[in-house]
């Protein structure tokens, strides 16, 4: 199979990082977590992250839920979404 260019793919080794247009390869030497997120350090402390199955969305990681969630639910520059800090309180 000539497919090498596909990106979408998520099985296979040399899983990359999930933000659109970030080529970051998640290797041995990110932290497991990461690897488990498929976010690259930068991305995981990102403001604002496009993901390539999304484009259209800006997503940010969430610390509370553990996975990316739509900025909106965001309030500022936090990293925990509304819904996680209202029940933390
Ligand atoms: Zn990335
Ligand atoms: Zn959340």
């Amino acid at each position: 199979m000539a497919d090498s260019a596909r990106l979408e793919t998520s099985h296979g080794r040399g899983k990359q990082c999930k933000a659109l247009g970030c080529t970051t390869l998640l290797e041995e030497g990110c932290s497991r977590y990461l690897l488990k997120k498929r976010l690259c350090a930068t991305h995981f402390k990102a403001e604002a992250v496009r993901c390539k199955h999304d484009p259209q969305t800006l997503y940010r990681y969430c610390q509370q839920c553990g996975k990316l969630e739509e900025l909106s639910r965001f309030q500022g520059t936090k990293r925990s979404c509304k819904s996680s800090l209202q029940s933390a309180e």
